[in-house]
This record gives structure tokens, C-alpha cells and sequence, in this order.
């Protein structure tokens, strides 16, 4: 094969098949457009961090760097530090989960142990179900291997079992595997629900019934706005369960640390992948995070958090509730970063963010969350980082983008 190395096409034939086939994504232009200067941001489910302790943290650095930098500039164990593991069981416990340190494996952030859970378990052409919506990334990281995504339909009691029972049949008279399910049982992102109780043994038991493992991704748990934590879905299915946790949303992404809990036949499989992803996750982050949580003040922090994050939540509500047209609906989420938009007929979410955008504000359209073009008339807010002012301004210029779009 003879490459022209100055087309454009050039490239094309050098990557994968995989990779080639992949759809592109409008709204990587949406997210490109949130770092404008000025823009003000929905789209982004960034924290707030404004509350972190960056004195002490210094601190910390500088006792780490003092005491153990041999240790945290060189390289470590591949499934993660000791110390930090045993934080990851303490906060594991908090929903339920009994697990030894030796267990977990830290990853650098849990789009990463996603992304290695899904390396050792999907082949080419396996389903996976997934909440609709659900998390683009989530979703990105199985169809990267090649999965095809079957979206279950939820309400307001998050996916609903009888239809997952229901969509697995159907995919198993179609002649395919069904590998698993993905699911973000709690402030699901991005419509914000919750997995009610009876529903998480329901869907356990179908899973295990039909042969499905579970990912059970949970980056937001310790975030509900009234401190409230719900029981995990790994305790009572530890065999088919990967449990993906993440100190992104409860304390900051910069430090990119994450974690899995496999369940343990899938262990030595999984740390082997992370070898070959990453050889191990970072030393002195590690220690940093591990630092930051052997202070119990962490817990007085999460609570400002979750004050805050509903301040925001209740300032969007009650904006919206002003400015947008009649016919505008939204869920109710008792805690995390999102809010799930449904808009009255006639108005495509996709098509007027440009205005939107041109306007100064910022949100993601519905259909970044489905992979079967589904969700035009809906939207995403994230309301955690914007401040209070920014939200009221930016729903106001959303609202009037909305309400033109239906008058014209
Ligand atoms: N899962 C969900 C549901 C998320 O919303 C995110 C971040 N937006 C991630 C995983 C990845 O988080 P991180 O890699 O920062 O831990």
C-alpha cells in the first residue's frame, strides 16, 4: 500500500477499523464552546472547589515530599497505594459495601476503571445495557470495544426492571450476547434519578438470572443534598458486580484518582489491564488524597458541597420556572449535579444551543446521551459550578432563546 502522507485521507487508512467506524460527536463542539471566555457553563460536570483546604493541602505536599518522596516520585503498586485503599473500604462502607483494602484496585479516575473493566470483559459486537440516558463517556468507553448499547427506558424510579428483562429476551432471541448492564444507580447522570431500593435487588436478580454483569458506576453517591446514602447494588450481587467509585465529584478531578471493586474471580484479569494501561496510578496523588482523607474535617467539607450544590439546584428551578416556556418539564433530583430537561413540542434542544451559545450560555443537548439518536427534546444543566448570579443570568438567556424558538 502506497500512503500519500500530505492528504487529509492519509491518515485515515493507518487507523483502526474500530476506531473508523466510531460516530463523530456534535457536541464536542458544545463542550468546546463551554471554555470560551465568558461562556456561562451548564455543560460541564465539573465541582465546585472553591471549598477545598488548599492551605492544607500544601502542606500535605510538602510533608509528603519531605518524608516519602522516593516513595511518591517513583513508581508503585499497580492496583494502588495501601494506605489510600484502606480509605476507598471506609467510604465503600458508607453504602453498604464490606470489602478488605486488598480488594480495590485505584485507578486514575473511574472513567479509567471503566475503561479496563470493559477491556477485559466486552467482545466485538456484545451488548451492554445502559440506562436512557446515560452517561455519554460511560457509554464511549463500551463502544470503543465494540459494544453495541441497548438503552432501557427509566423513570422516575431510574430504569425499569421489567423492561430490562424484557430488552435482554429480545436480544437473546436476535441471536446476540448481552455482556452486561451499566447503570448509575444514584443522581444518575444526567437525569438525576435514583435506582429506588426494590428496584436494585429486582435488577440484581435479573441480571444474575440472564447472565449479566454489572456495572454499577457511582461517582456521585455521597452527594445527596441532604447527606442521604443509598445501599449499593454490590453487596447483595458481589459475583457479577464491578462497583466504580471516584474522588472527581466528593473532592476534586485534578488528582485524576478513582477506583474498582471487581468482583474477585475478575481481579488478577483487571490489574493486569491496568498494568498496561497505566503500569500503576500516580504515587504522590495517591498519597496526597490519602493525606486529605485521614482528616475527618473531609465530611464537614462534603456537607458545604451539598448545601451548596442545592442552593444551585434551587436557584436553577426556581429561574427556569420563570423563563421557560410553558410546557418546559424537569425532574427532581435530591442531590448531584444535574438537571434533566424535557422541552414542549416543536423545540430541538441540538439545534438552538448554537443560539444559545451566540447568547452566552451554555448546556448539553439531549442526544449526546443516547446512542441511538433519541433525546432532541431534551437537555442537561449541570448547576454545581456556576455561581448563583451565573445561573439566574444564563437561564434567563436560555429561557428567551426557547421562548423566541416557539413564537417564530
Ligand atoms: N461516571 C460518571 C457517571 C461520570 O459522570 C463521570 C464524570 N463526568 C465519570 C464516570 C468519570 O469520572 P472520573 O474519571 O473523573 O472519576
Amino acid at each position: 500500500m502506497t500512503v500519500p502522507l500530505d492528504t487529509a485521507l492519509s491518515y485515515q487508512c493507518f487507523l483502526s477499523d474500530r476506531v473508523r467506524a466510531a460516530k463523530p460527536s456534535e457536541v464536542r463542539k458544545v463542550f468546546r464552546a463551554a471554555q470560551r471566555p465568558g461562556m456561562i457553563s451548564f455543560a460541564n460536570g465539573a465541582p465546585y472547589l472553591g471549598g477545598l483546604p488548599f492551605d492544607r493541602l500544601a502542606e500535605d505536599a510538602q510533608r509528603i515530599l519531605q518524608s516519602r518522596a522516593a516513595e511518591a516520585f517513583q513508581y508503585g503498586a499497580s492496583d494502588g497505594v495501601p494506605e489510600l485503599r484502606a480509605h476507598i473500604v471506609d467510604i465503600m462502607r458508607l453504602e453498604g459495601i464490606e470489602a478488605d483494602a486488598a480488594d480495590a484496585v485505584v485507578t486514575a479516575g473511574s472513567q479509567q476503571a471503566l475503561d479496563i473493566a470493559a477491556r477485559i470483559t466486552i467482545n466485538p459486537g456484545d451488548v451492554v445495557f445502559a440506562e436512557g440516558p446515560s452517561y455519554a463517556g460511560g457509554m464511549a468507553v463500551f463502544t470503543s470495544y465494540e459494544a453495541e448499547i441497548v438503552h432501557v427506558p427509566s423513570d422516575a424510579d431510574g430504569l425499569i426492571p421489567a423492561e430490562l428483562e424484557r430488552l435482554s429476551a429480545e436480544v437473546r432471541a436476535a441471536g446476540k450476547t448481552a455482556k452486561g448492564l451499566y447503570t448509575i444507580p444514584n443522581f444518575q447522570n444526567p437525569g438525576g434519578v435514583n435506582l429506588s431500593v426494590e428496584r436494585r435487588g429486582e435488577v440484581g436478580r435479573i441480571c444474575r438470572d440472564q447472565g449479566l454483569l454489572i456495572f454499577e458506576d457511582n461517582p456521585y453517591g455521597l452527594l445527596g443534598f441532604e447527606g442521604q446514602t443509598l445501599p449499593a447494588i454490590q453487596p447483595q450481587f458481589p459475583d457479577i458486580t464491578f462497583y466504580f467509585g471516584s474522588f472527581s465529584k466528593m473532592f476534586a478531578p485534578g488528582l485524576r484518582l478513582g477506583w474498582v471493586l471487581p468482583p474477585a474471580a475478575f481481579r488478577g484479569e483487571l490489574v493486569k489491564a491496568s498494568e498496561t494501561a497505566q503500569l500503576n496510578p500516580s504515587v504522590f496523588t495517591q498519597l496526597l488524597m490519602s493525606a486529605y482523607l485521614d482528616d475527618p474535617a473531609w465530611r464537614d467539607t462534603l456537607d458545604t458541597y451539598r448545601a451548596l450544590y442545592r442552593e444551585k439546584y434551587q436557584t436553577l428551578v426556581e429561574t427556569l420556572s420563570a423563563v421557560m416556556p410553558a410546557g418546559t418539564a424537569w425532574n427532581a433530583p435530591t442531590g448531584g449535579f444535574y438537571l434533566w430537561i424535557t422541552l414542549p413540542e416543536g423545540l430541538d434542544a441540538e439545534q438552538l444551543v448554537y443560539e444559545c451559545i451566540e447568547r452566552g450560555a451554555v448546556y448539553v443537548p439531549g442526544t449526546a446521551f443516547y446512542t441511538d439518536g433519541q433525546g432532541r427534546n431534551k437537555m442537561r444543566m449541570s448547576f454545581c459550578l456556576p455561581t448563583l448570579e451565573q445561573i439566574r443570568q444564563g437561564a434567563a438567556i436560555i429561557g428567551e432563546v426557547f421562548r423566541e424558538a416557539l413564537a417564530s
